[in-house]
């Protein structure tokens, strides 16, 4: 350990770009906890960045990974390997797409970025529509369609995008309506925006917004613009980095709350599938995934370490139904915080499905975003030995809950207690 840094450990480096100003440092996990250098514990209502799905240091995957690790860490992925074989075929059967193809890469962004080159060169077009308070990682093409202020450090963007509502709902102007109003209202944007522009090469969206702070429209709404979209010959690719497998409990994948008129044409993924190991990934149709008239490979992407991670973190969620737990434990998280939220004047809503769980908060008495709220009660938790998110457009007012899918009654109710504790310090 260099003298420099054991100067600034108690604050950031000053050598590193870093999210918080003053980062606890984690040294090691279990189950839904981890620890700090100091020892203190911590319950981790995050996940981790929703990266760790199933456990921290859950046996199966490190004996996955040490034993992969004992044999080839990684080789070129110009060749095959059996866990990339045996991780694809299981992502393509799950994903619901017909004649499925899995590119594996590193990351969400590169994943996006993947699907963005696929659908603008199948589609020959370089417009996209993308939804109000999106988020989709960032490289220049993800930041460049972001639809989320907060998140997009450039107006530059080599894609030109397009904005429809819908993503949101808590505020803006369709935000008094009901459910069947709101998906009318929205259908009738996109309509009209289509009706102004050349024809876009697809539509991306989160099911339930991530870094926007955990909104969802209506179920189904994404099934009406799918009508549109088919009129047009436009694309569908559903951003599954934060809610795929299970995490919103009611669906494997968050697009299922809006499958009537079918899966999407593309699947992004990235997160939670290696429990902290880089995997992320594109399923597409054949034709889709084929239109590319060179090849591209990604060095990292499917290389045997990590895919052994995903083979056996997938295995292990599937085998003990975690989403099934995600649905009945995040339930009643949800219901616990809402009997807490209607005391407080300062928490305008609990939402979320599964262990996917927003905390809106605003001023009391009024609507207006209260971010010095969402940074205090993120403060508190953590002193009291909760770690949670936050987020929600350039107003980051909403309080972010994901724990690990295997996340306990006792532990929810742990978590619960902390939080009400410092949502009754700062609302
Ligand atoms: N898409 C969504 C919905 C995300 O929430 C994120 C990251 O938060 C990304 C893409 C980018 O993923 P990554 O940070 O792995 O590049």
């Amino acid at each position: 350990m260099s003298d420099l840094y054991a100067r600034h450990r108690a604050v950031a480096p000053d050598w590193l770009a870093l999210y918080y100003e003053d980062p606890i440092e984690i040294t090691h996990g279990e189950g839904r906890h981890v620890w700090d250098a100091s020892g203190r514990r911590y319950l981790d209502f995050f996940g981790g960045i929703l990266t760790t799905m199933t456990a921290h240091a859950l046996p199966e995957v490190t004996k996955a990974v040490s034993e992969q690790a004992g044999r080839i860490i990684h080789s070129s992925t110009l060749y095959l390997n059996r866990p990339m074989v045996e991780l694809a075929e299981r992502i393509a059967q799950l994903s619901g797409i017909p004649d499925a193809r899995v590119f594996f890469t590193t990351s969400g962004t590169e994943a996006n970025d993947t699907a963005l080159l696929l659908a603008t060169t199948y589609r020959r077009s370089n417009t996209v529509l993308a939804m109000r308070n999106s988020y989709h990682g960032r490289s220049f093409s993800a930041i460049g369609i972001t639809g989320n202020r907060g998140w997009s450090p450039t107006s530059l963007s080599p894609l030109q995008t397009l904005y429809v509502h819908g993503g949101v709902r808590t505020r803006g102007p369709f935000a008094h309506l009901s459910d069947a109003e709101f998906t009318a209202a929205c259908v009738e944007d996109l309509r009209d925006l289509l009706g102004h522009t050349r024809p876009p090469a697809a539509l991306i969206a989160e099911p339930v917004q991530g870094v926007g702070g955990f909104t969802s429209p209506p179920d189904g709404l994404y099934a009406a613009f799918r009508d549109v979209l088919k009129e047009h010959g436009i694309l569908w690719i559903a951003d599954e980095v934060q809610t795929g497998w299970g995490r919103t409990g009611d669906h494997f994948w968050g697009w299922q709350a809006h499958g009537r008129s079918g899966p999407p044409d593309i699947v992004t993924f990235a997160k939670g599938i290696g429990n902290g190991m880089s995997v992320g990934g594109v399923v597409a149709r054949a034709e889709i995934m084929n239109c590319l008239d060179a090849n591209s490979i990604s060095t990292f992407g499917g290389t045997q370490i990590t895919m052994a991670a995903g083979l056996a973190n997938l295995t292990y969620l599937l085998e003990h139904d975690l989403q099934g737990n995600a649905r009945r434990v995040g339930g009643l998280l949800i219901e616990r915080l809402r009997s807490v939220a209607a005391q407080l004047p300062g928490v305008r809503e609990v939402r979320g499905r599964g262990l996917m769980i927003g905390v809106e908060l605003a001023r009391p008495g009024t609507d207006e975003a209260d971010p010095q709220a969402a940074a205090a009660v993120l403060e508190a938790a953590r002193d009291g030995g909760l770690l949670i998110g936050k987020g929600g457009g350039h107003n980051t007012s909403a309080l972010r809950i994901a724990p690990p899918l295997s996340l306990t009654v006792a532990e929810a109710e742990e978590g619960a207690a902390i939080l009400e504790h410092a949502l009754r310090g700062a609302c």
